[in-house]
C-alpha cells in the first residue's frame, strides 16, 4: 500500500481541479509544485491591496454552465467585463470592433453606414478569399482599422508580419454592428473576488500541498509515494527533451507601483502602433473596480507592461506554438506518454495545448471521471 492514491504534479487549475475531485471522492492526494506558490499561471499576489496577476492578466469567461457552476463553489465572481481600449498614437478606440470603434474611426452613426464603409474598403482591396491574417482582417473590418488597430499590434505579438500569419488568429475577435464593448461572446464572465490564488486555495482545502518541489529532480522518490501520478508540467521535460524541445511564445512583464490612484482608467490598454515596444499595459486594480477587500478606494496603482518575445530554453513557457512542426513533435511525445504506466498527462503544458481556463477545468473534470472509472 502506498501512502497516497494520487500524486498531482502542478498546482495550476488542472492539478487543483483533479485533486479537489479526488479528495471529494475520498482518495488520498498529495499535490506538489516546483514554484514557491500554488495556482500556476493564474497566481495572483496581493500588493498594496491589489491582486496582481503575476503571470499575465486572466479574465474568466465561459459558455459551459457546468464549469461556471463548479468555479462558483470556490469563489464569488464579480461582474467584470473585459473591454480593452486601443491606443493608436494617442487616439483611443473601443475594442472589440463595434459601433463605438466605427463611429470614432469614420464618423458613421448607423450600423448600415458602418457596414457600407467596411464593404467599400474590402472591395477596394480586391479580396475575395482571404489567404492570410492581413487579408482576413481587411475583409472583416476594412483597411483603416487594419492599419491602425491590427497591423502593428499583431506584428509585435507574433514577431511576424500579418501576411505570414494564419487568418484564423483574427477571427477570435468579435466584429459587431452594435454598441457592445464586451471583448468576449461568453455567457458567463468575471474575476474571482479575492484573487485567483484564493480560488485555487479553496479548491485545495484539506489537501496536503508541498511547494518548491521539482518532481523531475526526484522522480523515483515521488513515484514511490503514490499509486498514480497526474503530471501537469511540460511533456518534453518529462522525457528529458530526448526528441528535442517544443517551442513557445514568451511574454515579459515589467511591473511598477505608482503613487497615483489611476494611471489609465481601464484594466487593459492595447498599444496598437508598431513603434511602442510593449503590446499592452494592464492596470490590475480595475479587475476589482479599484477597491480593496473592505470596499475602500485604493490610493496607489500597479501596472504591468507586456512585451512579447520568442521563447528560448530557460524562459517561462506561455503560449504553445501550435504549428505543424511542433504538432508533429508533440505527437511523438504523446506516443511515448501513452506507453508510460500509472501516469496521466494533463493541462496546458502536459498536453501542449493553448487552453483557456474554462477548457482546462472541463478537461480536468473529464480526466478525473476517466481515471476514477479505471
Ligand atoms: P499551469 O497553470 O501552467 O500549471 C502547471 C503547474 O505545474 C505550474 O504551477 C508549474 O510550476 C508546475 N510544474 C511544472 N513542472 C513541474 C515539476 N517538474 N515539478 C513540480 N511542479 C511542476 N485563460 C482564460 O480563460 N482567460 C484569460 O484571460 C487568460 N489569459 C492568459 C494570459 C496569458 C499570458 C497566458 C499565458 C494564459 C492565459 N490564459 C487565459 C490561459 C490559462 O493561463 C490556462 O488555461 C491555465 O492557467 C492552465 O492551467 P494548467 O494547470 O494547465 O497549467
Ligand atoms: N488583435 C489586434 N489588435 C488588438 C487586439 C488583438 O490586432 O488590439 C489581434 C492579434 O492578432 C491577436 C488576435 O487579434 O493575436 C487575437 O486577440 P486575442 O486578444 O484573442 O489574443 P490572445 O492574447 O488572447 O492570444
Amino acid at each position: 500500500m502506498k501512502q497516497f492514491d494520487y500524486l498531482v504534479v502542478g498546482s495550476g487549475l488542472f492539478g487543483a481541479v483533479f485533486a479537489q475531485q479526488a479528495k471529494a471522492a475520498g482518495r488520498k492526494v498529495l499535490v506538489i509544485d516546483k514554484r514557491p506558490n500554488i495556482a500556476g499561471n493564474v497566481y495572483t499576489q496581493e500588493q498594496e491591496g491589489i491582486h496582481v496577476h503575476i503571470y499575465g492578466a486572466h479574465i474568466f469567461h465561459t459558455n459551459d454552465k457546468t464549469v461556471w457552476d463548479y468555479v462558483n463553489r470556490f469563489a464569488v465572481f464579480n461582474r467584470f467585463t473585459n473591454s480593452p481600449v486601443a491606443n493608436y498614437h494617442g487616439e483611443l478606440y473601443s475594442l472589440p470592433f463595434n459601433m463605438y470603434t466605427f463611429n470614432r474611426m469614420w464618423g458613421v452613426v448607423t450600423p448600415q453606414e458602418a457596414a457600407e464603409k467596411i464593404e467599400q474598403q474590402r472591395q477596394a482591396a480586391g479580396i475575395s478569399e482571404p489567404k492570410n491574417l492581413e487579408e482576413q482582417a481587411i475583409s472583416l473590418v476594412g483597411t483603416d482599422i487594419y492599419e491602425k488597430l491590427i497591423k502593428g499590434y499583431t506584428q509585435k505579438q507574433w514577431g511576424r508580419p500579418c501576411t505570414e500569419l494564419p487568418a484564423f488568429i483574427i477571427r477570435r475577435l468579435p466584429v459587431r454592428l452594435t454598441f457592445d464593448n464586451n471583448y468576449f461572446n461568453a455567457l458567463y464572465q468575471g474575476i474571482p473576488v479575492g484573487g485567483y490564488t484564493r480560488l485555487v486555495a479553496n479548491m485545495l482545502d484539506g489537501i496536503e500541498v508541498r511547494l518548491s518541489q521539482d518532481y523531475l529532480k526526484d522522480k523515483a522518490q515521488w513515484d514511490a509515494l503514490a499509486d498514480k501520478v497526474i503530471y501537469t508540467g511540460p511533456i518534453d521535460a518529462y522525457f528529458g527533451y530526448r526528441l528535442g524541445n517544443l517551442e513557445y511564445r514568451s511574454v515579459r512583464f515589467e511591473t511598477e507601483t505608482l503613487d497615483i490612484p489611476n494611471y489609465q482608467g481601464n484594466a487593459a490598454v492595447n498599444y496598437t502602433d508598431a513603434e511602442t515596444p510593449w503590446t499592452r499595459i494592464i492596470e490590475h486594480k480595475w479587475f476589482e473596480f479599484g477597491k480593496d477587500a473592505d470596499g475602500k478606494d485604493i490610493p496607489k496603482t500597479i501596472i504591468s507592461r507586456e512585451y512579447s518575445s520568442e521563447w528560448k530554453p530557460g524562459d517561462e513557457p506561455y503560449y504553445p506554438v501550435n504549428d505543424e512542426k511542433n504538432g508533429k513533435l508533440y505527437a511523438r511525445y504523446k506516443e511515448l506518454a501513452s506507453a508510460e504506466k500509472n501516469i496521466v498527462f494533463g493541462g496546458r503544458l502536459g498536453e501542449y495545448k493553448y487552453y483557456d481556463m474554462d477548457a482546462v477545468i472541463a478537461a480536468a473534470l473529464r480526466s478525473w471521471q476517466q481515471t476514477a472509472g479505471e
